[in-house]
Parts: C-alpha cells; sequence; structure tokens
C-alpha cells in the first residue's frame, strides 16, 4: 500500500498512475529461475543478439528481494512448486509472473503426476507465452505485452473500480458445458 491509494480519483490519481507504469515498465528485473529447455532461450534473449538489456533488464538478480519479474522457464515438477512458490513469496511487490512456454502455461506434452499441469496452480500469471520452446523474439514480445499491462495497471480508487467491473463480468459469463450438466 502506498501513497496512491489515498489518491481519490481523478487528474491527480491518473498522472500518478501514468508516472508509476512508466517507471515501473522501465525498471523491471527478472529473478535468475531457468527450470528446463526454455531458460536456453530465455538465456539467450540477454544476450549480444537479441539484447535484453535494450530494457535494462539484462541484470537477472540473484536474490528475490531484487527482482520484480519471474520468468517461468520450463516445466514445473511437483517437487520444485513449493520452491518456486517461496521465491515468488520473496519477491518484492509489485511483482510479474510469466509463464515461458508450453510446459509452464499447462504442463504441455507432460500430461502426468509428476509436473505441475500450468504454473498459474502455484502462483498468479500476468502473461502466458505458447511455444516450445518460445524463440527470444518471441520473449522479446511477450515482455512488450507485460509493459502495456504494468503501463495501463490502476491504482487506488481505479484498481477497486477495475476488480468490481472483472467480478461482474466473470458473474456474468455464460456458463460452461461442464457447469451446464451440473445445474441440470
Ligand atoms: S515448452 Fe518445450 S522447450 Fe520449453 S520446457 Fe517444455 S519441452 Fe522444454
Amino acid at each position: 500500500m502506498g501513497l496512491e491509494e489515498q489518491l481519490p480519483g481523478g487528474f491527480v490519481l491518473s498522472t500518478v498512475e501514468s508516472l508509476a507504469g512508466y517507471f515501473r515498465k522501465g525498471s523491471l528485473w527478472p529473478a535468475t529461475f531457468g527450470l528446463a529447455c526454455c531458460a536456453i532461450e530465455m538465456m539467450a534473449t540477454t544476450a549480444g543478439r537479441y539484447d535484453l538489456a535494450r530494457f535494462g533488464m539484462e541484470a537477472f538478480r540473484a536474490s528475490p528481494r531484487q527482482a520484480d519479474l519471474m520468468i517461468v522457464a520450463g516445466r514445473v515438477s511437483q517437487k520444485m512448486a513449493p520452491v518456486l512458490r517461496q521465491i515468488y513469496d520473496q519477491m518484492a511487490e509489485p511483482k510479474w509472473v510469466l509463464a515461458m512456454g508450453v510446459c509452464a502455461s499447462s504442463g504441455g506434452m507432460f500430461n502426468n503426476y509428476a509436473i505441475v499441469q500450468g504454473v498459474d496452480h502455484v502462483v498468479p500469471v500476468d502473461i502466458y507465452l505458447p511455444g516450445c520452446p518460445p524463440r527470444p523474439e518471441m520473449l522479446l514480445n511477450a515482455i512488450l505485452e507485460l509493459h502495456d499491462q504494468i503501463q495501463q495497471m490502476p491504482l487506488g480508487v481505479h484498481r477497486d473500480e477495475a476488480i468490481r467491473a472483472a467480478e461482474a463480468a466473470a458473474l456474468s459469463a455464460p456458463a460452461t458445458i461442464e457447469m451446464k450438466g451440473l445445474l441440470r
């Protein structure tokens, strides 16, 4: 909770929002966290050819307390899930999670009891990146999409309004086929 939480909606809050979004997206530091083959592509993204440094993000932090972006690069085993959650909990707020690759997003081809079927069972995910493995260009594109999300992040009363609107939309959404079966 910061000063922006105390501000009433209006011009001042909108200005603070856009400034906070601008500075937050320009100061993202990823946590050092590679799980499987996707991590090789993530490492390639930081090298000279793709140059993640153009966004000031080349310094992957060894301490979660200095990181605000977790790139989950690779499949998450059941054994690793509590460790991943602990690292996420130790990261500073506000923080974001990028699920890189089909394995992190949904379990991918590892449809078995040893692999978590999507890292969103363990931590909230802000952006999903498909592919096996996604190329560095795709990771760069996902990072740019995340920058847009961060730039438009509502604060204070605007965030409360956004949460209420999302809840209302979820409640008014048509029932899925499975739910219809249960309601019958
Ligand atoms: S998506 Fe493909 S490259 Fe990435 S961890 Fe899974 S198997 Fe490996």
